[in-house]
């Protein structure tokens, strides 16, 4: 390596993750909300953890090195403590926000309000008898992260309240390491809040909400920040003109008010497009740029931004797991540094680090070639620390991590763990009516209905049944050897058979077997189809102390043998009433998954509806009559922009047609998704054509059903009765008002009725009341109706 000083080419992360490579933010944590450990104990190991991200960052080589960027919870509720938007329930008085005011947003006054997270969002239950619930929490952009949603009163007013920012960026310094704050910037945080006051419009505030920035952006540069990172992701969003001006308006005031501080704002998860005059027009030093999502951004913006602006070029993804073919990379960025200079040029992550892993060389057990083709948080940090040696030194001062880069990206195109011929012949041989059924519903209908003979507004659920401390407790111990693998069948068996037998004492129409088995509805099956893997440590933080381990989808899928059609066969034996056959739909498990970057999204998902649909066609040559494919993550791949959203919408459902349609009208396909807010994409929902589909409208009052006032929805439907987010037990009155709402819109023959997902994270105790009062509500509506 050059031992000169060249001009150095700088090189960012925009983020870490915060959670510690084993964990230890979670576990200190939880020591803590348990009053296992004090206060004390959660500040040290937060310090600590935050002085090994700056002294790692630095000792990889990276050079521009955040601060801030930690969070005991989440960056948003960091802003809100920071700017004094604390709603009155939390009993804050001003001055510095407690850690008890904190949490209390975060999680309830009255330690965790639990969360449900089976449906990919989490929620909050809403059983709220005693002390303030937590605040809602939503998912952060196209992310699984989940963020806390700020909320904004009458008459709002703000004051700074939190100095974390200038604390952390002061703890840096006396570490020794000079790092770039970073704050979420105004225009996003505000948009990404709400207010129980429909009339209030969040962008109405900024004029209060500017000065806090500005206090804190002052008390950074008089602590000596040169740089300050602000965050506006709302940039990649369809933006109207008073955001835009929003946007106008708050950086030419920073710039005003402190004309010496230089401020890198900061776009991710996607282009610019036609905000990208708006950020062009903004007073800052320096623009980031997402790269991976949007890689012909680049173009335009070399085309029109001025000369003096320093630009980030996020070229390292930070929502993705792959390594990086740095001298194809390096093809690309020569030109641009030669063009624009060293010291208008900087080479970053493409968003924050906080959505991958943190640290491959965890991963002992990974395989050894599908290793070298993945880069986690740590190896991303030397990506760009490479990047940066190469395109001021040369690339002769980094050839051997070049070189090996290059030979790993080559190797992952020719290697045969990837590509199989098989894989691509079938897909090669699909055709457009393997997506159709043989017959339209109407026709189907007629041949299902008869065969069935089900009452009048059958009863089902959505496929789990609660997943208590003995499930887990013998899952664990089989997956650590303790528990024979018999003994494991043994006690699943037992839990089945005891499931159905309770299904059919209550009166339910159509059975499930309670999915004991499955440790989680798209892990149980990536674990049997070829293309996946799964690491040990490759957390990644979903909300607060809450992790997620996403697989890995690395090559082409198939299916190698049968996945459920064993539990089914079993399942079914203990009852004459229909089972369900259970399965996860293609686009679900796609979006849970880290995705291969080598062909489009549309592309592997068709390969996973090829092995979903093999499974359906053995679940039906078993005997399965109704066979349900959940897709509840289907909503949540929409994009972020409108405008792609047919592109999108068009091959997901593509994909569950081609999985679910292999099957004679006979069969009944059935589908779940779980969220309320689908008015916006009912016909494509319809287009999916399943013969039923359950869905989510309880804790909504039955609001997704306006849908259905200008689109009939066409097939049979149950809208969920029952919230199965609270642990509250519905009274049967109140089921059946819900599905007299439902009758003002939908037919009786159309009808199900059904809890509004899957009961997994609820105990028995509230499950079986529920139950009974929902199969009661059944029989009074059928009374009724008759
Ligand atoms: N069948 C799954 C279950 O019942 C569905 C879960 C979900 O929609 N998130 O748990
Ligand atoms: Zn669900």
């Amino acid at each position: 390596m050059s031992t000169f000083s060249l001009p150095a080419l700088p090189v960012a992360t925009l983020g870490t993750p915060r959670i510690g490579p084993r964990r230890e933010l979670k576990l200190a944590l939880e020591s803590f909300w348990s009053g296992k450990s004090d206060e004390t104990a959660l500040l040290e190991t937060s310090a600590a953890l935050r002085a090994a991200n700056w002294a790692r960052q630095k000792a990889l080589g990276v050079t521009i090195i955040p601060s801030n960027d930690f969070s005991l919870y989440d960056q948003v509720l960091d802003t809100s403590a920071m700017v004094g938007a604390i709603p009155a329930i939390y009993g804050w008085k001003g001055g510095p926000v407690s850690l008890d005011a904190y949490f209390a947003m975060a999680r309830g006054s009255q330690g965790e309000t639990e969360r449900h997270t089976s449906c990919g969002h989490a929620h909050h239950d809403h059983d709220h008898s005693h002390g303030a619930p937590a605040q809602e929490m939503t998912k952060w952009f196209d992310t699984n992260y989940h963020y806390m949603v700020p909320e904004f009163a009458t008459g709002q007013r703000f004051e700074l309240s939190s100095l974390k920012a200038v604390d952390e960026y002061r703890e840096a310094r006396a570490l020794g390491y000079e790092t770039r704050p970073v704050l979420l910037g105004p225009v996003t945080y505000l948009k990404l809040g709400k207010s129980k006051d429909a009339t209030l419009n969040p962008l109405s505030l900024l004029g209060e909400l500017l000065p806090v920035y500005i206090d804190v952006l002052r008390r950074l540069a008089a602590n000596g920040a040169e740089w300050v990172q602000i965050d506006e992701p709302c940039l990649v969003l369809d933006l109207d003109a008073a955001a835009r001006e929003a946007l106008r308006r708050s950086y030419a005031t920073i710039a005003h008010a402190l004309p010496p501080l230089k401020i890198m704002l900061t776009t991710y998860f996607g282009g610019l497009g036609d905000n990208l005059d708006t950020a062009l027009s903004l007073p800052v030093a320096g623009l980031h740029l997402d790269l991976i999502r949007a890689p012909r951004q680049l173009d335009d913006v070399l085309a029109k931004a001025p000369q003096g602006l320093v630009l980030s070029l996020g070229v390292i993804d930070g929502r993705n797991i792959w390594r990086a073919d740095l001298p194809a990379l390096l093809d690309r960025l020569e030109p641009v540094v030669a063009k624009r200079g060293t010291d208008h040029v900087q080479i970053a992550s493409s968003c924050s680090l906080l959505h991958t892993p943190i640290d491959l060389e965890l991963e002992p057990d990974l395989d050894p070639d599908l290793k070298t083709w993945l880069s986690f948080s740590i190896q991303k940090m030397g990506e760009l620390a490479t990047l940066g040696r190469a395109l001021s030194a040369g690339r002769a001062s980094v050839r051997d991590a070049l070189a090996a880069s290059g030979q790993a990206a080559t190797a992952r195109k020719a290697s045969p763990k990837v590509h199989d011929a098989a894989v691509a012949a079938r897909i090669a041989a699909v055709t457009a009516g393997m997506a159709d059924r043989k017959s339209a519903f109407a026709a189907r209908a007629k041949i299902q209905r008869p065969r069935f003979n089900l009452p009048a507004f059958p009863t089902t659920t959505i496929g789990s049944f609660p997943q208590t401390a003995e499930v887990r407790k013998a899952r664990s111990a089989h997956a650590k050897g303790a528990l024979s693998d018999a003994d494991y069948e043994q006690f699943l068996r037992e839990e089945t058979k005891r499931t159905i037998r309770w299904q059919e004492e209550i009166g339910l129409d159509v059975l499930v077997h309670g999915e004991f088995e499955r440790n989680d509805m798209v892990q149980y099956f990536g674990e049997q189809l070829a293309g996946f893997a799964f690491t040990k440590h490759g957390w990644v933080q979903s909300y607060g102390s809450r992790c997620v381990r996403p697989p890995i989808l690395f090559g082409d899928v198939s299916r190698p043998t049968p996945m459920t059609v064993g539990w089914w066969t079993y399942s079914q034996s203990l009852t004459t009433k229909p089972m369900k056959g259970m399965l996860t739909g293609p686009v679900t498990i796609l979006n849970w998954s880290f995705v291969r970057d080598d062909i489009p999204r549309s592309a592997a998902c068709r390969q996973i509806a090829l092995a979903i649909r093999d499974e359906v066609a053995d679940l039906e040559k078993a005997g399965a009559r109704m066979i349900q494919i959940d897709e509840a993550a289907l909503r949540e791949g929409l994009p972020l922009r409108k405008g792609e959203w047919k592109g999108y919408l068009d091959w997901a459902v593509g994909s569950f047609r081609l999985c679910a349609s292999g099957v004679s009208d006979e069969t009944q396909v059935h589908t779940h998704m779980c969220y309320s807010e689908f008015n916006d994409i009912i016909d494509a929902i319809g287009a999916m054509d399943a013969d039923v589909i359950s869905i989510e409208t309880s804790r909504s009052k039955m609001e997704l059903l306006d849908a259905f006032r200008t689109y009939k929805y066409p097939n049979e439907i149950g809208p969920g009765v029952y919230d199965i987010h609270s642990p509250r037990v519905p009274e049967v009155g109140e089921m059946t008002d819900l599905l007299g709402l439902a009758r003002q819109r939908l037919a009786d023959g159309q009808l199900w009725i059904n809890p509004d997902c899957g009961l997994k994270t609820r105990k028995w105790e509230e499950v079986r009341p529920a139950l009974v009062n929902m199969v009661e509500a059944a029989r009074a509506i059928r009374a009724a109706a008759r």
